[in-house]
């Protein structure tokens, strides 16, 4: 079977920097902030071109941290967009803010620029574009708008570590970004873990302090933050990670292109990607009509598929009170019901790729 995912792979060759690294830990003993989570905020911040990273212990820590830092809260709206994972809204719902929903543009699967004015009200306070499987939405023209609109821009990057727009990096370019270091995620702790970047040192302070109950010293609570610190182990585990991010993206980024080059001439729809673009390459996504019939013959060949996501966000039971219906996102609609990711990860051969595709190719004859 060809997996969607094979994280086993890389742990077993970073084994003994692995062992070494979680070793220091338990020899350090600092199992919560600490050096190692020091070391990796350096370097994480270095690696997204922002003078700061600061680590927590989940994507969604971070997204809803970054809101609060922001000043979102109660009787405000976030403008953001159906097609991503749940956590984007929940974060926003979490902090007591209202999620506004606005469509994809149908050529790279992020916010569509042209769809956010129409959704701006007084309570908007907030854009927040989703890089979708590791491609950056269309910043320029985001940013542009929420200047206009005197509008806080948080990205959620959870799934485009190491992406760019025109040279300048995933997260660098809105007032904050938001990353998840998952285990799936291009960049993955052996747990949960996530971090907010910001170039600004006053957005930096508060959200030290929000991911620690809010203290600027021991028992003194200057805002009402939480515990969303990260671990020792994690801080030491990424730091070691952080040696082959890029070469990984490369890897990532390789076999995507061998794909797009297989794929060609089959009656599959990929994301288009601007040429100043630089995918990461979270997923290898495309869109087939007969989905679900595609991924049963991909099945039978032993080779595994992921449909991020079936569900828009807007369409999710959970969100029924938010008061959307089928029809009103066309575009994320279509990517929903008809997108499927083929595996794709570092370690995945190039044999392994021209299976996926050759399989895919069959998949078309019989269907
Ligand atoms: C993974 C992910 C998150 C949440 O990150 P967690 O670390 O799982 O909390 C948020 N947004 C997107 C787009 C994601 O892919």
């Amino acid at each position: 079977m060809i997996p969607v995912l094979d994280l086993q792979a890389q742990i077993n060759a970073l084994r003994p920097e692995l062992d070494a690294a979680v070793a220091a830990v338990l020899d350090g003993g600092q199992f919560i902030l600490g050096p190692h989570v020091e070391s990796f905020e350096r370097r994480f911040a270095e690696y997204c071109a922002t003078p700061h990273a600061v680590a927590v212990n989940s994507g969604t820590a971070s997204l809803y941290m970054a809101l609060v830092a922001a000043g979102i809260g109660r009787g405000d709206e976030v403008i953001t967009v159906p097609m991503t994972f749940i956590a984007t809204a929940a974060a926003i719902e979490l902090a007591g803010a209202k999620p506004v929903f606005v469509d994809i543009d149908p050529g790279r699967w992020t916010m569509d620029p042209a769809r956010i004015e129409a959704a701006i009200t007084p309570r908007t306070k907030a854009l927040l574009p989703v890089h979708l499987y590791g491609q950056m939405a269309d910043m320029d023209e985001i940013m542009a708008i929420a200047r206009i609109h005197q509008l806080v821009v948080i990205e959620d990057a959870c799934q485009a570590h190491g992406a760019e727009l025109a040279g300048r990096r995933a997260g660098s370019l809105g007032h904050m970004g938001c990353f998840s270091f998952y285990p799936g995620k291009n960049l993955g702790a052996l747990g949960e873990g996530g971090a907010v970047v910001t170039t600004s040192d006053e957005l930096a302070k508060r959200l030290r302090m929000l991911r620690n109950w809010g203290q600027d010293g021991k028992y003194n609570h200057v805002l009402k933050g939480l515990n969303a610190r990260m671990d020792g182990i994690q801080g030491a585990v990424l730091s070691v990670k952080m040696n082959y991010i890029e070469a990984w993206t490369e890897a990532r980024q390789a076999r995507a292109a061998l794909y797009d080059r297989l794929l060609a001439d089959l009656p599959v729809r990929l994301p288009s990607v601007p040429a100043n673009a630089r995918h990461a390459r979270h997923c290898y996504s495309l869109c087939v009509d007969d989905r679900d019939r595609v991924c049963e013959r991909l099945e039978a060949d032993g080779i595994a598929t992921a449909i991020h996501y079936p569900i828009p966000l807007h369409l999710q039971p959970a969100y029924a009170d938010l008061g959307y219906a089928k029809g009103d996102f066309p575009v994320a609609e279509a990517l929903a019901a008809t997108t499927l990711s083929l595996p794709l990860y570092p370690e995945l051969s190039e044999a392994d790729v021209r299976e996926v595709a050759n399989s895919l190719a069959r998949a078309f004859i019989r269907a």
